[in-house]
């Protein structure tokens, strides 16, 4: 196994992934910026380099800093986490030719799904049911674009073929705004992405997020953790996810479960992924592949008694999975809430000084965290400081349990949206399950 593994990120996920390599008796290096140089997770690493100020243009993805600094500490293996660089295919091709393992897909796999018309493209070469949508990437010629869109028929959405983060996206309801709208998606995506590439799909209209875990090895072999339903989201961003997606027949969410784990055989994929569909009507549509570790990973692990970082670090080494499709039992319900540092209903980010922080317990609750009382979260990066999950025998016991652990948390000195989760987790959609995507934005208010 690997001795020492660099772990190219901060917060939440760098605690996490220094967890599971304590366990597996590996030495972990953390990096971190200026304004990181106090956190738990940079102390209680075996070595700590700074790289850089508190900018994340300036150290996360200061891709020369992160490789000396693995250079250095004599590091075999670099884990990248989510967000920052962990879907940059640059980054692992670099790693890699640097001499490191880079603990996640090969960079060809990160670009081909990376950019979303490839990823489509080979997802229906590999029999994943798509968005019905533009064959490939939309042509400059106005009359293919309104003729497209007519087959497709309306409302449409034109999307980035290299966007992420849910930007890049416009809603076409009408042929009368459908030119300038492709125009303005081109405009941004070059902007914003540096690829003016877009491609049109059918805008569904009352869907769910519901995504399939998978992991696949270097030998040949994958397997499907069943399903996350993330459909609660607030500007495209996830507020609370859960597994497994209430309602869903198992027969139909294992069918394409298996697509998903038949499609990284024949991809080539190494390591933990993510399809993300959107779910309406009985049927999934997938949108995109993540090619990384998720944020809300925990509640697959907690249905599935699998930690996924361990099975990244070993599949990264080389070794095989240790599971068959067969051997993987699902058991119980398990739900997570993102907890922010801002506002609970006007959404204003809260970094600042943590006074009191206490934290709920009790049996089938979870807390990855790196905050604590005295902690000072800073303004720079994203404002989640930490995921609170249950585990229950059913959905209603995973509620309860949250109910109660809701009950139990505060802190002190910011505002989180804390309240935002009470709220939800007595509302009785929720509680019922199974709601669109647009759900949470109708229930604050927004335009969606
Ligand atoms: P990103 O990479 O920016 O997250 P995605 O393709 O995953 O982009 O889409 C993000 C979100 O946008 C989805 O979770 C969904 O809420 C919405 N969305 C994307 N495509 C469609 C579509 N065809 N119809 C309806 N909503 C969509």
């Amino acid at each position: 196994m690997f001795e020492k593994i660099l772990i190219a990120n901060r917060g939440e996920i760098a605690m996490r992934i220094q967890r599971a390599c304590r366990e597996m008796g590996i030495k972990t290096v953390a990096v971190y910026s200026q304004a990181d140089a106090e956190a738990k997770y940079v102390k209680l690493a075996d070595e700590a380099v700074c790289i850089g100020p508190a900018p994340s243009s300036k150290s996360y993805l200061n891709i020369p800093a992160i490789i000396s600094a693995a250079e250095v500490t004599d590091a075999q293996a670099i884990h990248p986490g989510y967000g920052f660089l962990s879907e940059n295919a640059d980054f692992a091709e670099r790693v890699e030719k640097s001499g490191f393992t880079f603990i996640g897909p090969r960079a060809d796999t990160i670009r081909l799904m990376g950019d979303k018309v490839s990823a489509k493209e080979a997802m229906k070469k590999a029999g994943v049911p798509c968005v019905p949508g533009s064959d490939g990437a939309l042509p400059n010629d106005p009359k293919k674009i309104i003729e497209t869109a007519r087959e497709i028929s309306y409302p449409v959405i034109i999307k980035a073929s290299g966007g992420g983060g849910g930007r890049g996206m416009r809603v076409v309801h009408t042929e009368a705004a459908l030119l300038n709208s492709v125009s303005m998606t081109k405009n941004e995506a070059e902007t914003a992405f540096g690829n003016p590439m877009v491609y049109m799909e059918k805008f569904l209209e009352r869907p769910r997020h519901v995504e399939f875990q998978v992991l696949s090895d270097q030998h040949g072999n994958s397997i499907h953790l069943g399903n996350r339903d993330c459909s609660l989201q607030r500007r495209h961003q996830k507020v609370i996810e859960e597994a497994p997606a209430p309602g869903i027949p198992s027969r139909v969410s294992d069918k394409i479960a298996q697509r998903c784990a038949d499609a990284c055989k024949k991809i080539n994929y190494r390591g933990a992924g993510t399809f993300e569909f959107l779910y309406e009507n009985g049927k999934f549509f997938f949108i995109e592949m993540n090619t990384r570790l998720q944020v809300e990973h925990p509640v697959t692990e907690l249905i599935t008694g699998i930690d996924i970082v361990k099975e990244q670090i070993k599949i990264a080494y080389g070794e095989k999975l240790n599971y068959k499709q067969r051997h993987i039992e699902f058991k119980g319900h398990a739900i997570e809430c993102r907890i922010n540092a801002e506002d609970s209903f006007k959404f204003i980010p809260s970094p600042g000084l943590i006074t009191r922080f206490h934290l709920p317990g009790g049996p089938g609750v979870r807390i990855d965290t790196h905050a604590y009382g005295g902690y000072t979260v800073p303004s720079h990066y994203d404002s989640m400081i930490g995921k609170l999950i249950t585990f229950g025998i059913s959905r209603e016991d995973a509620i309860a349990k949250m109910q109660i652990a809701l009950s139990e948390v505060f802190i002190d000195g910011i505002n989180t949206n804390l309240d935002l989760h009470r709220d939800l987790l007595h509302d009785s959609a929720f509680k019922d399950g199974g709601m669109s995507i647009h759900y949470l934005e109708k229930k604050l208010g927004m335009k969606s």
